[in-house]
């Protein structure tokens, strides 16, 4: 059974093949454009939640951080402190943002600062709770302390002896100790100031205002300046955790002794700034925004041990340092945060920029908003990126395209290619056998034949070796493209007399015209000369041109060579009056195993590598070939070679 493989199937081959390559490419460039696509839709989502998360941030820890004071516990504030920094509101009030603090126990009842006690009531002596004997030495006392009389220790120590009530004995030294400093400097007067420091709370002057801070304080002042200042920070820590109208005025006049005891005043000043937010803070308990004197403040609770502080925080301080919490952000460019407190909006957010996330913080009502800065800029941000990712997408799909279509081109070529080269051989194959056949009947005649006559052996001769030559000749084109295609050419560049080689070939050739019955005729113009040539190379050029013209041509017709030189040239051509070539194909048949017409329907001899070695070894030569021809007018083919003259010029020919 026989099997041909026929190129509609290697095509379909090929369409599949091609389809496997294009398709999936195809369903990629598809399915990147969805996903790209897909991926907008993504990238929104995305920074929708990057948005939130950064509200999240921003309202549940930066701000709280930011707001989270540094207020000492219950049990510190109760301490005196030694100065007045380390005093406790002042300690707690070092945060930027607060402007007063109030520490409460759980009940709600104030801790800190301490609620000033009343006023204290003057409270006169009443002399009759002395005895006679008390009451004399009492006198006597009275009249040292007028001045009447010089104050001293043994007057006091008489009256001390007589056991009165404790009271009028501690006025008694306090009293005596103010006469004596007055006239006696020595250390008595301080001796007795300090007995009197450490009476118990109850017992006060006539004006009402406790015998120990009275003694106190004029221990402090009859100090030396350099002095002073450690039992003075003592009083004044003492007056500021039992405040009253007295505690404020003393601590006012203590002031004036000693440099330090400015920061005192200003702890005081923030107490009864404190006092009045607790005040304040009484008329609004569950308030958060609160106007105290004349700002609006936010009321920030935090607990501690047993209790909770209450800070003010001005929403102008607060403001400011969300500004600067905004600032020291790290976040993507395009948002921008905006926070408000309740409706009033502290950061605001621009108009027209829609808000993409929200978040509130826990403790107090701020409300913080992520929203984009710049919308149009971030769209187009986008979409550029998009429309970039498109392209490239666009771009492949194309690629993949044009490759196909290239590859199938080239598939397409190959294709022609290996039908010529089967036609080829099926040419090849029948030129050879047509003269080895008529060679076999000839021979065989010759040799079982009756006695032929001489005129028949010779002309049997004849056609024996013109059908040798014909193989050779077919046999030389082949070899010849063989080494051509394996680049195993030689060439031999030497002085060549071109005129006689045309001659030569010419009537080399004759011989097969007078076989066709066309005669050869030679045109020379110009001045023959020698040029530097490889002389085989151009006869079997020659051979090619001439062989063709003689095929083609009709009987007993004439083929002209033609061979003109001029200054710069060799032309060399063949014409003939044959069939002529069609235009369409004029280029095509240089090219190797193209023939004219279907393979069946042909006439002439010939295996299609003819005008491709003429072409070759014009170009080797560096020249080219031209052809002229019309349908049924014949054709000309013209080689054009540049003329290279020989070095050693053969001796010019005589004119006639
Ligand atoms: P072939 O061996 O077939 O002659 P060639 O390469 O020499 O191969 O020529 C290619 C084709 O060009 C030929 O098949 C023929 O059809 C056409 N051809 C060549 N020379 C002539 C001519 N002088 N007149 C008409 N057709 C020609």
């Amino acid at each position: 059974m026989r099997h041909r493989t026929a190129p509609t199937g290697r095509r379909a081959r090929f369409f599949w093949q091609g389809a496997l390559i294009l398709l999936p490419a195809l369903v990629l460039a598809g399915a990147g454009l969805y996903s790209l696509r897909q991926d907008d839709v993504l990238a929104r989502h995305e920074a929708g939640e990057q948005a939130q998360q950064l509200a999240t941030a921003f309202a549940q820890r930066l701000i709280p951080q930011a707001l989270r004071f540094e207020l000492p516990e219950e049990a510190v504030v109760q301490r005196p402190a030694t100065v007045p920094e380390d005093e406790a509101l002042q300690r707690g009030l070092r945060s930027p943002v607060a402007a007063s603090a109030i520490l409460t126990d759980t009940e709600g009842r104030l801790l800190y600062p301490p609620a000033p006690s009343a006023l204290p009531r003057p409270a006169p002596l009443d002399e009759g709770e002395l005895t006679t004997g008390q009451q004399d030495a009492w006198l006597t006392l009275e009249t040292t302390w007028r001045g009447h009389t010089r104050a001293n220790r043994p007057d006091l120590d008489v009256f001390l002896a007589t056991e009165p009530p404790e009271r009028f004995a501690m006025l008694a030294r306090f009293r005596t100790a103010m006469a004596l400093a007055k006239t006696d400097p020595g250390p008595a007067a301080a001796t007795l100031l300090r007995s009197v420091r450490d009476a118990p709370e109850n017992i006060t002057g006539e004006s009402g205002v406790p015998l120990r801070w009275l003694a106190e304080w004029q221990l402090a002042a009859q100090l030396p300046e350099a002095e002073r200042a450690g039992p003075l920070q003592a009083l004044a820590a003492r007056l500021l955790l039992e405040p009253s109208p007295m505690a404020h005025a003393l601590l006012t006049r203590l002031g004036p002794l000693h440099p330090s005891m400015r920061g005192w005043e200003r702890a005081q000043a923030d107490h009864d700034k404190a006092r009045e937010w607790a005040a304040v803070l009484a008329n609004e308990p569950s308030q958060t925004m609160i106007v105290f004197r004349g700002q609006p403040h936010m009321a920030v609770r935090q607990p501690v041990h047993g209790g909770q502080w209450t800070v003010a925080v001005p929403l102008e301080a607060l403001t400011r340092e969300l500004q600067r919490l905004d600032n020291a952000l790290v976040r993507p460019a395009a948002f921008g945060v905006a926070v408000a407190a309740g409706s009033q909006p502290l950061l605001p957010r621009p108009e027209g920029h829609p808000s993409l996330a929200q978040a509130t913080t826990d403790a107090f009502p701020l409300t913080v908003e992520v929203f984009l800065r710049d919308p149009v800029a971030f769209a187009a941000q986008r979409q550029a990126k998009t429309l970039r990712f498109a392209a490239l997408i666009g771009l492949a799909a194309i690629a993949v395209v044009v490759g196909y279509f290239a590859a199938w081109r080239a598939f397409r070529h190959q294709q022609q290619l290996s039908e010529m080269k089967s036609n080829f051989v099926s040419s090849v194959s029948h030129e050879l056998r047509a003269p080895i056949a008529s060679v076999r009947l000839m021979a065989e005649e010759l040799e079982h034949g009756a006695a032929p006559s001489t005129e028949k052996v010779r002309q049997y001769l004849r056609f024996i070796g013109q059908e040798c030559r014909r193989l050779s000749a077919v046999i030389e084109n082949v070899l010849d493209f063989s080494r051509r295609e394996q680049g195993r050419e030689q060439f031999d560049f030497e002085a060549t007399d071109v005129a006689a080689l045309v001659e030569e070939t010419v009537a080399l050739m004759r011989t097969y015209g007078a076989d066709r019955r066309t005669s050869l005729t030679i045109v020379t113009r110009g001045t023959p000369m020698p040029v530097v040539a490889d002389g085989r190379a151009l006869q079997r050029l020659l051979v090619n041109l001439i062989d063709n013209a003689q095929k083609h041509a009709p009987e007993d017709s004439v083929v002209t060579v033609g061979l003109e030189f001029d200054e710069s040239r060799i032309a060399l051509w063949v014409e003939d009056h044959g069939p002529g070539i069609p235009k369409d194909e004029q280029e095509l048949i240089f090219e190797r195993f193209y023939r004219v017409g279907s393979e069946l329907r042909r006439q002439t001899q010939g295996v299609g590598l003819g005008l491709s070695i003429v072409k070759h070894l014009a170009e080797v030569h560096g020249g080219r070939v031209r052809i002229r021809s019309e349908a049924g007018q014949g054709s000309r083919f013209t080689v054009d070679l540049p003329l290279v003259r020989a070095p050693h010029p053969h001796p010019e020919p005589q004119p006639a």
